[in-house]
């Protein structure tokens, strides 16, 4: 998998590449990044990259042709299939099915905005898709690009020591995941859920499983709504609502604090 930014800003994203999960990726070569600076396609004296917005306007906008000439050098750099997209508040919310699709791909081409956006013309001549991280503005498509980048190395096969911690993360199957534990087994009078310590996989195995379809049901109901649930799942979902009687007065959405109580006693 080969990602390209192009950013005004190219040490935002290669400092970022160099830490945790994606900096191993990086370094043992299953994931390629490289950026593009629109500032080097400039040919005026001053390199400007923004200019005054037609009509009159607060801000300013990128120029269309230093950005167009640096996203044809990283597309020109691209083979196989691979989506050119621009990060942009205006576009579909990000999930993890679209994040499952763009690690199928060979690669990706990213656009990072600034100031007011980009001039429309780019978007119309060269973007496939626009991506948005959620209903609010940041100052730049860096933020977003760095997103990218992080989920779908985490779906690109060998990224992860353990295939499995993928799978299991949230969203991946259409719901939360499980509570997690670590050493001391007690802390400030706080015991890890016994079934943990006993070693018998089935038993650890339902146990997770009800929890990630309690909680679930109880912070993000919508997930719920729209999975077909087996019938183990529906045993368990029933059995974690009867053991946690105040879970139906939850609202799914609510602060971390009031949703996870009846989790921790368990
Ligand atoms: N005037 C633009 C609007 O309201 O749609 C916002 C411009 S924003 C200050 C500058 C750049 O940040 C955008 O071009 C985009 O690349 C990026 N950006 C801002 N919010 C974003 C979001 N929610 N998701 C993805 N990119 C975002």
């Amino acid at each position: 998998m080969r990602i390209d930014v192009i950013t005004l800003f190219p040490e935002i994203i290669e400092s970022f590449i160099q830490f945790g999960v994606l900096g191993r990726a990086v370094r043992n070569e299953l994931l390629e990044v490289h950026t593009f600076n629109p500032r080097n396609y400039t040919e005026d004296e001053r390199r400007n990259v923004d200019d005054y917005p037609y009509g009159g306007n607060a801000g300013m906008v990128m120029k269309v042709d230093p950005l167009r000439k640096a996203l044809q050098k990283a597309k020109s750099r691209h083979q196989g299939r691979f989506l050119t997209v621009y990060l942009s508040p205006q576009g579909r919310r990000l999930n993890q099915a679209a994040i499952n699709a763009f690690a199928e791909l060979d690669g990706m081409v990213l656009v990072a905005g600034r100031y007011e956006g980009v001039d429309e013309r780019l978007i119309d001549l060269e973007i496939d898709e626009e991506w948005s991280l959620g209903d609010y503005v940041v100052s730049g498509g860096e933020p977003a690009a760095m997103v990218v980048i992080d989920a779908v190395a985490r779906q690109c096969r060998g990224v992860l020591g353990d295939e499995d911690s993928a799978r299991q993360d949230s969203f991946m199957s259409g719901l939360l995941d499980c509570p997690h534990y670590t050493r001391p087994a007690v802390y400030e009078g706080r015991a890890v859920p016994g079934v943990l310590l006993e070693g018998n996989h089935e038993a650890i195995r339902r146990w997770r499983l009800k929890q990630a379809l309690g909680r679930t049901w109880r912070r993000r109901r919508d997930l719920i709504e729209a999975r077909r649930l087996s019938d183990e799942e529906l045993s368990l979902l029933n059995e974690y609502t009867q053991e946690h009687h105040d879970a139906e007065s939850c609202q799914p959405q609510q602060s971390e604090k009031n949703n996870d109580r009846p989790d921790k006693a368990n």
